[in-house]
């Protein structure tokens, strides 16, 4: 399948870096702002509805799943900036997110997760036809996440799948390997930010898909990092669960208390 940018110009030769796609879903239109960072206002299944919306037209786009502390460093780190702003979807992956968006003054009526967005248009995939490419995790536990997927989407179409521990200049390569199965739908799960900035920097060069950082997640598939119990998901206590997993997060998590003081601070300042 040719790109719609490349049919649009036949002048652009392939694997030359073209224009960002420019007609994204008119960003802006129902997103809010979180000390200047935006987020959509999204629950799970119109966020969805956004991403089959987009792999139906053909074209490259990013979805970026964000959390407090995701913000919190697009305060500081430019590049993470303009990525959420060029973002065609920004979805609010944390309970942070939500209650940062109500001490802003504005409310937002979900989380929509990555891991949950992965498996919901998991589903929509293996019902579709649409094929996928995973990029991300070590390479035992790739395999074993990949496993698990395929018995709980039996219809699902893999067009292929690489493991996370690469170095910088492995990533064309990469990107070619992409490009040659044509998955309509990429996760990567590299981490945050550096998945964000991994989509960003070969959105151009990737095949039309939509490709979307989910972080930890095929850890979770795999089984070896656990979720927390559904009553603490929507007590909105999984960072706790997670941090009692993991204790060296709570460095990353102290931002957290930090970016809420700045909202609260910035909705009383006159
Ligand atoms: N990871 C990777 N390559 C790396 C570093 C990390 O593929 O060079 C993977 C790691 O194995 C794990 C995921 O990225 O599967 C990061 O998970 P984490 O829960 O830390 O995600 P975050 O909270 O940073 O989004």
């Amino acid at each position: 399948m040719l790109r719609e940018t490349t049919l649009n110009n036949p002048e652009t030769p392939e694997g030359e870096r073209i224009p960002r796609a420019p007609d994204r879903d008119s960003p802006g239109r129902d997103r809010i702002r979180i000390l200047d960072r935006p987020v959509n206002v999204l629950n799970m299944e119109q966020a969805v509805a956004r991403v089959r919306r987009a792999w139906g037209k053909g074209k490259v786009c990013q979805v970026v799943t964000a959390n407090v502390e995701m913000l919190h460093t697009s305060l500081q780190d430019q590049e993470l900036a303009r990525i959420l702003e060029e973002a065609e979807l920004v979805t609010a992956d944390g309970a942070g997110v939500l209650l940062a968006a109500r001490m802003g003054g504005s409310s937002l009526p979900e989380r929509v997760a990555g891991f949950d967005l992965m498996l919901a248009c998991l589903q929509e995939a293996a019902r579709e036809g649409v094929p996928v490419f995973f990029l991300g995790a070590r390479p035992q536990v790739l395999q074993e996440a990949l496993l698990k997927i395929s018995q709980r989407f039996p219809g699902l179409t893999i067009a292929g799948s690489h493991h996370g521990y690469f170095q910088d200049k492995q990533g064309e390569a990469i990107v070619n390997q992409i490009r040659v199965r044509k998955p309509r739908l990429l996760f990567v799960a590299l981490g945050s930010p550096r998945q964000e900035k991994w989509i960003y920097e070969y959105l151009d060069r990737l095949p039309p898909c939509v490709a979307i950082g989910v972080g930890g997640s095929l850890d979770v598939l795999a089984g070896k990092a656990r979720r927390a119990p559904a009553w603490m998901q929507r007590a909105g206590l999984e960072w706790f669960y997670r941090l009692l997993q993991e204790p060296s997060r709570l460095r990353r998590m102290s931002v957290i208390p930090l970016f809420l003081l700045k909202v609260l601070w910035r909705r009383l300042s006159p």
